[in-house]
């Protein structure tokens, strides 16, 4: 997270000189995996944004020399679960670093091994099962969500084959999001095209995000008409419910209108990368001018990404223009725009097809000074250093969607829209596969909340939204048919602890 301090009195927004906020802050496109001389590793990725901060202070500096900041960058910190789970191991200690950036979207590069010598197999086979492997356990699955990749043309090898990549890299392997890329798959042409449409369509039936690459505006009107197809196809009804498609580096566009056409509609978002220099400020004004009078705030419709390894530090455009005076967004603007947006999109708590049932059980705890949900985290980080119990992911509650709030100060708690104490974890047991949710949770009256739920069936939590009318009625329903209040004296770390034994 960014700490940043107001560098004058903001009347409009209220915020006084010296005010501090924190950011939560997510990278959207981010490559991992083996291309030619491009290679990255998630301690690479760290490292990388301990550099970015180091470049963004560089710069900070000589922009509040010449008063152009209206907040400015003071510190970076962790999560402080993420953290915890970082320090419990000697060999993961090392990597608790490059806080600036909380989450990142990890996908693999056009990998060196994406394409198998058996035909049969589907191009980033092997590529997926790293980014899983990389994405889906202790300690990165706390900051790293993994999105497979596949490559169209497959389909034209044998119809189905790209397809069933995206249903084993998502429900098997637990991967959230898909990456498409025209350029380096050689399907520009073949945008519009059913192999094209099949694993969007798909995409959208499994509730995924799509990042295809975007070079231009042509490939980007493309886009727009693939899922205009998608939207007029009778056969699509449930796919267009969960489609999301975000046009990676915006088209390198932001100064042509139609890219704010195609952005007005629902389904669409862009993201930064490669834009730097004189397109940042061109992006966020033409966006602000173009885009409101909508139903939707102009801010949530685009992610920052930096694109790493292909790019590096001039993602510190994008940040250091946010939190500058030319800037004629708000905070709020600048947190959605910066991880808000990007949460949101991915949306539901990971889980994969393998889950077994588990009987669902919460239970309630007073919890005034927070010590004891902080022992209960404890306990449960310390069970990923043994050989039974793994995290594949951690997901933090946001606010519902067109709802995020304004930030507040440090002094009044920091809120900045993503609930630092309030998430789902998914476990998975090493042994026996089998997996299930464990939801914490704040609640009224300085109460915490904690239910062990299974991934599937209909009394699980399917959002990160972090309102009642969010979830589903059965959930609640079921939650309080097995509520267990505990009396100050119970151990709730024990408590859950013996439910996972
Ligand atoms: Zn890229």
């Amino acid at each position: 997270m960014l700490v940043v301090r107001a560098t004058t009195d903001i009347v409009e927004q209220g915020i006084r000189k010296g005010d501090e906020f924190r950011l939560y802050i997510v990278d959207a496109h981010h490559h991992m995996g083996k291309e030619k001389s491009h290679r990255n590793t998630p301690s690479g990725s760290y490292d990388f944004y301990a550099t970015l901060w180091f470049e963004m202070q560089k710069i900070a500096k000589q922009k509040l020399d010449a008063d152009s900041l209206l907040f400015e960058p003071v510190r970076v910190e962790g999560h402080d679960l993420a953290s915890r789970c970082f320090e419990s191991n000697k060999s993961w200690a090392r990597m608790n670093h490059g806080w600036l950036v909380d989450k990142t979207v990890v996908f693999p590069y056009t990998d060196d091994y994406a394409k198998s010598k058996n035909p049969q197999e589907p191009t980033f086979k092997v590529s997926n099962d790293k980014i899983a492997g990389w994405t889906t356990r202790a300690p990165h699955s706390t900051r790293l969500i993994g999105f497979a990749r596949v490559d169209p043309m497959d389909e034209k090898k044998k119809r189905g084959l790209a397809v069933n990549e995206l249903d084993r890299s998502i429900q098997k392997l637990g991967l959230r999001g898909l990456k498409l890329h025209p350029l380096a798959q050689l399907f520009v042409d073949s945008i519009e095209d059913r192999i094209t449409k099949d694993i969007v369509k798909r995409a959208g039936e499994l509730g995924i995000p799509v990042i295809f690459d975007t070079r231009n505006i042509a490939t980007v009107m493309k886009i727009k008409n693939l899922v205009e197809s998608i939207r007029n196809d009778p056969d699509c009804g449930t796919a267009m419910k969960g489609l999301r498609v975000i046009l990676a580096h915006c088209g390198m566009s932001p100064g042509d209108s139609r890219l704010y056409d195609v952005l007005r509609d629902p389904a669409i978002f862009a993201e930064t990368s490669t834009l730097h220099d004189l397109d940042v400020p061109v992006l966020f004004e033409s966006a602000i001018e173009r885009l409101t009078r909508e139903t939707f705030s102009w801010s949530e419709k685009l992610l920052f990404g930096t694109d790493f390894s292909f790019l590096s530090v001039q993602a510190a455009d994008v940040i250091l223009f946010l939190l500058s005076r030319d800037f004629s967004g708000t905070l709020a603007d600048a947190q959605r725009i910066l991880g808000g947006n990007t949460l949101s999109l991915v949306q539901r708590p990971f889980s994969t097809s393998t889950g077994t049932t588990i009987s669902p059980i919460e239970y309630i705890s007073r919890d005034v000074d927070g010590k004891r949900q902080y022992a209960l985290e404890n306990s449960i980080i310390e069970l990923f250093s043994g050989d039974q119990w793994d995290l594949s992911s951690l997901d933090l509650m946001l606010p519902p969607a067109g709802t995020w709030p304004e930030l507040s100060t440090l002094s009044n708690g920091g809120f900045n829209g993503v609930y630092l104490n309030s998430y789902v974890m998914c476990l998975r047991n090493q042994k026996s596969d089998k997996e299930c949710h464990l939801w914490v949770r704040r609640t009224v009256g300085n109460s915490l909340s904690c239910s062990l739920l299974s991934t599937s069936g209909m009394a699980r939590i399917d959002t990160i939204e972090n309102a009642s009318q969010s979830f589903n009625p059965i959930l609640l329903r079921t939650l309080s048919n097995h509520s267990i209040t505990l009396n100050s004296s119970e151990d709730l770390a024990k408590k859950v602890l013996s439910q996972l034994s």
